[in-house]
């Protein structure tokens, strides 16, 4: 369904980003992977989605907290592949820490990373897809985007200021054939959520089962994981024709977490 389209997923060498990117690819349509990580295994990556999905597949490093590079992505996917019709940005860092002990350069790496990457990506690729009269914007903000825990205050206000920024921009090109969504996940088992164990355990001062079980999972009435699959398979509804009519919304996928 979606031949001929060319995506851009920020943050896509790990986790949901990667997940997403699969899911895209495998629905037809050319990929930008994006994000940090060994120059082999990126180079094995690219190799399997070629063989897999038969599709032209780049990767690109920029820094999602340097805007000139943020932008540079955009230009370049342009100028190789033609276009950058559908747009992901879903790079994210996390850091977990009592206001009152939270490093202020944390707090803007989160700001710069998680939200100030989605606007800059967006403000280069927006003229594009008017031009093609045709678009897809996906931003993966969080449950943290509509609801707050303690101790990741920069988390929760970027995420929160994601879901602000998708809804003012899905009704400025709401007539533009373009739209733009959130998807809110809970807890997906990732690298992210892996490291983040360790950080509660310190934080709570508990065992990491104990985080598991009481911290990460005790909002998640499912007490399952979410997958990085169902973060994929999600994207490409909402990239496809059948989504055309959501626009400006942050979809919780999240187990019942903002059902509470
Ligand atoms: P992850 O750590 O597995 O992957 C993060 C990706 O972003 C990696 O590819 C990494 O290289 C890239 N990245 C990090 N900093 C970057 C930078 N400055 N420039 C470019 N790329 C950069 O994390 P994940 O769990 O897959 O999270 C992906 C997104 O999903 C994040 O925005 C996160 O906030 C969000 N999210 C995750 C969960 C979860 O439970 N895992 C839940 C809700 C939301």
């Amino acid at each position: 369904p979606l031949a001929g389209r060319v995506a851009i997923v920020t943050g896509s060498t790990s986790g949901i980003g990667l997940g997403i990117a699969r899911a895209l690819a495998s629905a037809g349509s050319a990929i930008v992977l994006n994000g940090f990580g060994d120059a082999g295994a990126i180079a094995q990556l690219q190799d399997e989605f070629r063989r897999r999905h038969a599709v032209a597949v780049h990767h690109h490093s920029a820094d999602m907290s340097d805007p000139r590079q943020v932008t540079a992505m955009i230009e370049e996917t342009h100028a190789r592949l033609g276009s950058a019709d559908i747009l992901v940005s879903n790079a994210g860092i996390q850091h977990v820490a009592a206001i009152e002990d939270f490093p202020p350069g944390k707090w803007d790496a989160i700001l710069a990373i998680n939200l100030s990457a989605a606007f800059h990506a967006m403000r280069a690729a927006i003229p594009l897809m008017r031009a093609r009269g045709w678009g897809r914007i996906v931003n993966v903000a969080s449950a943290h985007g509509l609801v707050a825990s303690p101790f990741k205050s920069a988390y929760v206000a970027a995420k929160h200021g994601l879901v602000g920024l998708t809804k003012a921009a899905a009704l400025e090109l709401a007539e533009a054939g373009i739209t733009c969504n959130a998807i809110c996940p809970g807890y997906v088992w990732t690298p992210l959520v892996e490291k983040q164990i360790d950080d509660q355990a310190r934080a709570h001062g508990i065992a990491r089962e104990q985080v598991i079980r009481d911290v990460l999972l005790v909002n998640q009435p499912t007490k399952r994981f979410a997958t990085v699959e169902e973060m994929g398979a999600l994207t490409v509804f909402l990239c496809s024709e059948a989504a055309a009519s959501i626009t400006g919304t942050a979809l919780p996928v999240d187990g019942g977490w903002t059902a509470h």
